[in-house]
């Protein structure tokens, strides 16, 4: 008997990832879809219910880990050292591999993921002045960062000073509106990440294998959770805008995923291009146009 080393393997652990793929983060999104589904979407808010931007924004929390943790290990696996900046990180290693990757477009959505994060992360404080009526109808209001919070420079080119919305994936930036439908574009960039990844880097580099029971149902594909919410999305302004990024995603990046598998930005309705034609439980329906596929298993 002898304690030699026989063999050596080396594991690269990404524990942030287990957050979304062991349904974490899916959980959370559920818990913020309860409130949401009931707020007034016609009436002006100036923030969302606490209850769903708790749940909101931890989900966003943990999904930026997510994105950070897969960044470390890819910049390891290619090795190179991290940088500060996540986006260009990544965008300089898809180039590599990729010649014509689009790496503005893709560096300004990841920057957007982190515009959003720092805002939760680092308490950024706003100053929210709201309208009412005479009968206490509200009428409007103003936010304002306060200063020393956010990197101002950083923040003008990529967030929309009136709405406090980033420019290209309308995500609140101001804490207080971060809410349901916030995360669950971050989830559908998430997707597009992993797809990209796995196509121009290999799935070694990023594996990413969901496990998370809806309905009774044990689902493997994020792009199908996410199709089963946006069907009950009860905010018709919300599902456009949307489609609407969706199309321009589409556009930019569906070159550089793996067209057999089924992403977000590729899960879409052929008749009308709503988001969403294939749900769990391998249902091929779209919600808006009613265009849909008969599986025989
Ligand atoms: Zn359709």
């Amino acid at each position: 008997m002898t304690n030699r080393i026989a063999r050596k393997e080396k594991i690269i652990t990404v524990v942030g990832a287990n957050y979304i793929s062991y349904g974490v983060v899916l959980d959370l999104l559920s818990k913020a879809f309860e409130p949401y589904c009931k707020s007034p979407f016609t009436r002006k808010q100036f923030q969302v219910s606490i209850w769903e931007n708790t749940h909101a924004t931890a989900g966003v929390i943990l999904t930026v880990l997510g994105i950070e943790a897969y960044r470390n290990r890819i910049a390891y696996l290619d090795k190179r050292k991290i940088g500060k900046n996540v986006a260009s990180d990544l965008s300089t290693i898809f180039k590599k591999k990729a010649s014509i990757f689009p790496t503005g477009k893709f560096e300004e959505i990841i920057k957007e993921v982190m515009i959003m994060r720092d805002s939760i992360a680092h308490n950024h404080i706003y100053k929210v002045e709201v309208h009412y009526s005479q009968d206490w109808t509200m009428l409007g209001h103003k936010q304002k960062l306060l200063d020393g919070y956010g990197d101002s420079k950083r923040f003008s080119g990529s967030v929309v000073e009136k709405t406090r919305k980033t420019k290209v994936l309308r995500f609140n930036v101001q804490p207080a509106k971060i809410g349901f439908e916030d995360l669950f574009t971050l989830l559908a960039i998430f997707d597009l990440f992993v797809g990209i990844s796995q196509k121009v880097l290999g799935n070694a580099y990023l594996p990413f294998n969901l496990s998370y029971e809806l309905n009774g149902h044990w689902e493997d594909n994020l792009s199908k959770v996410l199709a089963y919410y946006f069907e009950l999305i009860p905010n018709p302004k919300f599902k456009k805008q949307f489609n609407s990024i969706l199309k321009s995603l589409k556009a930019d990046f569906s070159s550089f995923i793996d067209s057999l598998n089924t992403w977000v930005i590729t899960n879409i309705c052929p008749r009308c291009y709503t988001f969403g034609i294939d749900k769990p439980n391998n249902v091929v329906k779209c919600c808006k146009c009613t265009f849909g596929v008969q599986v025989i298993h």
